[in-house]
Order: structure tokens, then C-alpha cells, then sequence
């Protein structure tokens, strides 16, 4: 949970002109790469209510400081646990709007398969930035 005060911590701060922020979660990695499902599992767990936490801080940013957030949530790679190493398999990706509404789909699951059947399909890394800079630059 420090990461996502210490995040909450930089976004709050108005002064600095940050407008962009990165939170990093490796530890799931680590665990995949030691093969151990559970402590994977139990990992995902945390971050679950570690991102429960801070989409209700986030909003209460919004709503405060009149100001309109962009929350992405995908990995970096996949690291399934039975290979022990990165592969380069699609990964899960969702975008909600704070503080406007974005729209949604009917997407209900943050998984491979179902975020590859939302609205926005499939696509390459590469083409993250500047979809995210396309949004942003709407509102
Ligand atoms: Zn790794």
C-alpha cells in the first residue's frame, strides 16, 4: 500500500505539474517467475483492495481538486506461471474516466479474453500512448 500513497502523494500535488503518473507492480512478476501460483494469487489479491483504495482516493481527488483523471490498469507482459518467464501473450486493458464519464461497454471481467472482446479490441503496445493521448486531449 506505500506505492499507492506515495502515487496519491504525487497526483495530489498541483504544484509540480505532474500530469502523468506510473504505478509499477513487479512483485506479481517475481512470483510467477518463481512459479509459485499461490503466492501469486495471493498477491493479486492485495493489489485487487490496493486498487480498490485507490480508485475511491482518486475520485475523492477529482471531486476536491475539480480535476479529471485518466486510470489505465494493464501489465506489461504476461509471465505465466507454468513457463516461469515472460511470453508475449495479449494482456488485459481497461480505461476509466474520473471526474468524466468515458463511456463504457460490457465488459464486466478484467481478463485476457474479456477485455479483448471491449470496445477497444485488441491492439499493440506501441499504439497505448498515443490512443492515451488521443483521450486526454479530448477533456
Ligand atoms: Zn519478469
Amino acid at each position: 500500500m506505500a506505492k499507492a500513497c506515495y502515487f496519491l502523494d504525487n497526483i495530489k500535488d498541483t504544484v509540480s505539474g505532474y500530469n502523468f503518473g506510473f504505478l509499477h507492480i513487479k512483485a506479481v512478476d517475481d512470483a510467477a517467475h518463481d512459479r509459485d501460483a499461490d503466492l501469486r494469487v495471493a498477491l493479486l489479491e492485495r493489489v485487487d483492495r490496493m486498487l480498490d483504495y485507490l480508485a475511491k482516493e482518486i475520485e475523492i481527488l477529482a471531486n476536491i481538486q475539480e480535476r479529471k483523471f485518466l486510470m489505465v490498469l494493464t501489465g506489461d507482459h504476461t509471465t505465466p506461471v507454468a513457463l516461469g518467464d515472460h511470453s508475449c501473450d495479449p494482456v488485459p486493458f481497461v480505461i476509466h474516466g474520473v471526474g468524466f464519464d468515458l463511456g463504457a461497454d460490457n465488459v464486466k471481467e478484467f481478463d485476457e479474453l474479456s477485455c479483448s472482446l471491449g470496445s477497444l479490441g485488441r491492439f499493440r503496445g506501441s499504439e497505448v500512448m498515443p490512443l492515451l493521448k488521443t483521450i486526454s486531449s479530448s477533456f
